[in-house]
C-alpha cells in the first residue's frame, strides 16, 4: 500500500490487453496506482519499466501486485515467482496452459498467504449476472452455445496463438464456456468433440462440443475462427420458464424475443474492482471450470485437418 492506501500493482507482458484494457481499468480505480512494467520489448511510458518479474522483484519491494498478461504458455513461471515473492497475482484467462499448473499456484498463494484471482472477463459482461439470476431456478432444457469470429480481426500477428499451448479457437471459446459455467444452474461436462486443426498448426482454428449432464439436457457448442463479417457471441437456453438469448459476448440478453438488458461494456472496470475486494478480504477466486472443460475436450476430440491458415 502507498500513502494514499492504494495498492502498487505491475503489469507483466504489455500486448493487447495490456493496453486496452488493464492499463486504463488500473488507472480509472482508486484502489490501485500502476507502478511498474515487465516487458521484453516494450515499455508503458509513466512507470518504470523492466525486462525481467526476477528484476522487478528484486528492485521494488514496494510492488505489491502484479497483473499478468503474457500468452498462457508462460504465465506459470512468472505467477510461481510473483507469488513466491509474496505478490498477489492477477492472472489473464486462460488462468494458464494446464489445470495441473494453476492447482500448483493455488496451493503456493495458499502457502505464503497472498490473493491469486484468476480472471475471465466474459463473467463481467454486464447481462451475465441478470442473465444467472434469471437461470437460477430454471429447468434447462437445451443449451446452444454458437461463437464464431475472424480471427484475422481479433488476433492479427499472434503467432502464440497458433503454437502448442495457445489453444486457438479456445482463446475465444473459453470465454464462452467461462459464462456458461457461471449461469447454467447445473454441473455438465463433456461428452464428445470434434476439433478441426490448420495442416500447418498446432491448435484448432475451430471445434464442435457436445455435453452430457445427469438430466439429459442437450447442450452443445461451436466455435469456429474462420468468421467472415460480424462475429456471433451467443449463448442459447431454453427452459421451463421460457427461453433465453445472452449476445454480444454477455453484454444483451433477450428473454422470451424481448429485450431485458443491455449496457455498455466494462469488462476490465468490473475486474478490478473485484481484484480490490479480494484483497480487502484477503481471498482467492480461482475457478477452474472453464480451462477443465477445454481440457477435456482435447482429451476426448476426434481430429480433422483441414485447409492450412494464413494470415
Ligand atoms: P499479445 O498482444 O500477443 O500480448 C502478449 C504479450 O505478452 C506480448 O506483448 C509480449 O510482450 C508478452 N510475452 C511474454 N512472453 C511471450 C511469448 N513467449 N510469446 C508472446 N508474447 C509474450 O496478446 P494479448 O492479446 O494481449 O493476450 C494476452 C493474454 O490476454 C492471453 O491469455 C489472452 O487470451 C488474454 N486476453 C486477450 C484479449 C484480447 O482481446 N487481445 C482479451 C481478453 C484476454 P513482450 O514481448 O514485450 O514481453
Amino acid at each position: 500500500m502507498n500513502a494514499k492506501n492504494q495498492t502498487a500493482i505491475a503489469i507483466v507482458g504489455i500486448g493487447e490487453i495490456a493496453r486496452n484494457q488493464h492499463v486504463p481499468s488500473i488507472e480509472r480505480n482508486p484502489s490501485f496506482a500502476l507502478a511498474a512494467a515487465v516487458s521484453r520489448n516494450n515499455v508503458i511510458d509513466s512507470v518504470e519499466n523492466f525486462t525481467s518479474i526476477e528484476k522487478l522483484v528484486e528492485e521494488r519491494p514496494d510492488v505489491s501486485a502484479v497483473a499478468l498478461c503474457t500468452p498462457p504458455q508462460v504465465r506459470f513461471q512468472a505467477a510461481w515467482h510473483a507469488l513466491s515473492a509474496r505478490k498477489h497475482v492477477l492472472l489473464e484467462k486462460p488462468p494458464g496452459a494446464t489445470v495441473s499448473e494453476i492447482e500448483t499456484l493455488i496451493r503456493l498463494a495458499e502457502k505464503n498467504g497472498v490473493v491469486l484471482f484468476a480472471t475471465w472477463h466474459s463473467r463481467f459482461a454486464p447481462a451475465v449476472e441478470p442473465a444467472r439470476t434469471w437461470l437460477a431456478d430454471c429447468v434447462i432444457k437445451g443449451v446452444k452455445i454458437d461463437w464464431r469470429e475472424d480471427v484475422r480481426k481479433w488476433h492479427p500477428g499472434q503467432e502464440w496463438i497458433w503454437q502448442a499451448g495457445g489453444m486457438g479457437v479456445f482463446d475465444p471459446g473459453i470465454n464462452a464456456l467461462s459464462i456458461a459455467t457461471h449461469i447454467i444452474p447445473h454441473d455438465f461436462h463433456v461428452s464428445e468433440a470434434h476439433l478441426e486443426f490448420p495442416e500447418n498448426c498446432e491448435t484448432p482454428i475451430a471445434a464442435t462440443i457436445g455435453f452430457a449432464d445427469r438430466l439429459g439436457t442437450d447442450i452443445s457448442a461451436h466455435f469456429d475462427w474462420r468468421q467472415r463479417g460480424d462475429e456471433v457471441w451467443n449463448i442459447e437456453v431454453e427452459t421451463d420458464k421460457g427461453h433465453l438469448l445472452l449476445s454480444g459476448g454477455g453484454s444483451v440478453l433477450h428473454i422470451d424475443g424481448e429485450l431485458t438488458h443491455e449496457a455498455p461494456e466494462a469488462e476490465y472496470d468490473g475486474i478490478y474492482a473485484r481484484f480490490a475486494e479480494l484483497l480487502t478480504s484477503h481471498q482467492s477466486d480461482v475457478d477452474l471450470a472453464p480451462s477443465k472443460h477445454v481440457a477435456d475436450v482435447f482429451t476426448v476430440a476426434r481430429r480433422s485437418i483441414v485447409a492450412p491458415f494464413h494470415t
